[in-house]
């Protein structure tokens, strides 16, 4: 259940609450949301009487049960969409983000260049991974710790903000000291260790669908990160896998506004991944974003023919620059704005 606090609630208040819950056999988590404090509740349901004595506890306004199986995560707990901060930048809410730069970091030209690339488009945010879950153990794993360097390296430079995948602990305890943003990738999205590590530290969280994970799989997936005491969560649909062949995977936009009906978490779309095939990114961007998504992750590359992993998907930086313009032009359609980064440093 859900134990909403009054606008005016104090601290006092709260806490006399929090204890009581903990005292009923609750285990529970503050959330602030943008407006409001609420109280997320996890435990047996409780007797009618219980339920009067928690109602009438000073400062409370309202007790709010939740059926569904994810309690943190769904729209009854917080009426709002989550605005998560990322740096300087505010995923979810009004404004559209842009997340763009290599599948893997591979050397300091390319970061370099991609970065340089994605600011000058106006994108807001780069991605590059250093710890690469490659299907085959002969393929290129990525540059781990020195990847991360150049990635912070690239991110000083133009002084956009960075997302990385983290596999593991050993990734996980270097990632978090070089960067902003940590992403659990698709083949990890039940990795349930992994969940809680990332959601025991507080920097923000990409959370990918897995690819043969249901919607409700995944919004459990963020509740395992968010119960660790971590609300900074963010989805990422990426497609999933079907019978079709044409494509990587089948990009799920039905994903976003059933996410958006169920939970209050911001969600980014990732045609990348989700389509397999550069030329296919354009579109899919534009009906990502007009499907309600607050944002898009694109992999772009200097040179995508000689791209060390999933060069067929990535945008070159002049494929950038044309989609950005395109996406501005979208944006007001659908009572969005784009802060682009822009500018040449
Ligand atoms: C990636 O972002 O490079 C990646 C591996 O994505 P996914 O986990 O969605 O396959
Ligand atoms: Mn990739």
């Amino acid at each position: 259940m859900i134990v909403v606090m009054n606008i005016d609630s104090n601290i006092e208040e709260i806490t006399t609450v929090k204890e009581r819950l903990e005292s009923m056999g609750f285990q529970n988590q503050i959330i602030h949301g943008v407006k409001k404090i609420v109280i997320g509740a996890v435990g047996d349901p409780l007797t009618n009487n219980a339920l009067k004595e928690l109602a009438e506890m000073p400062g409370v306004e309202k007790i709010v049960p939740i059926m569904k199986p994810f309690k943190l995560v769904s729209r009854e707990a917080q009426e709002e969409g989550s605005i998560i901060e990322v740096g300087d930048l505010r995923i979810g809410g009004q404004n559209l983000v842009v997340i763009a730069g290599p599948c893997a970091v591979e050397s300091r030209e390319q970061i370099m260049t991609a970065a340089q690339a994605a600011k000058n488009a106006g994108a807001n945010m780069i991605r590059g991974g250093a710890f690469k879950p490659r299907t085959s153990p002969y393929s290129f794993q990525g540059l781990e710790e020195e990847g991360l360097e150049l990635l912070k390296e690239a991110s000083l430079a133009t002084g956009l903000p960075t997302v990385t995948e983290v596999i593991d602990d050993h990734s996980l305890h270097l990632a978090r000291k070089y960067v902003d943003m940590l992403q659990v990738g698709a083949r990890n999205m039940q990795n349930f260790r992994l969940l809680k590590a990332v959601g025991q530290t507080d920097k923000p969280v990409l959370l990918k669908r897995g690819m043969s994970a249901t919607i409700e799989e995944w919004l459990m997936a963020a509740e395992y990160i968010m119960s660790e005491g971590n609300q900074k969560v963010i989805l990422c649909e990426r497609g999933i896998r079907t019978f079709e062949t044409y494509t990587r995977n089948t990009l799920d936009l039905s994903a976003v506004p059933v996410v958006k009906k169920l939970s209050h978490l911001p969600i980014i779309v990732d045609p990348s991944h989700g389509t397999g095939d550069r030329q296919l990114v354009g579109p899919m961007s534009m009906a990502a974003i007009a499907a309600g998504a607050d944002g898009l992750i694109l992999e772009m590359h200097p040179n995508p023919a000689k791209a060390m992993s999933d060069g067929a998907q990535s945008l070159t930086p002049e494929g950038l620059n044309k989609l950005m313009q395109q996406l501005q032009a979208l944006a007001p359609v659908v009572q969005r704005s784009m802060s682009m980064s822009g500018g040449v440093n």
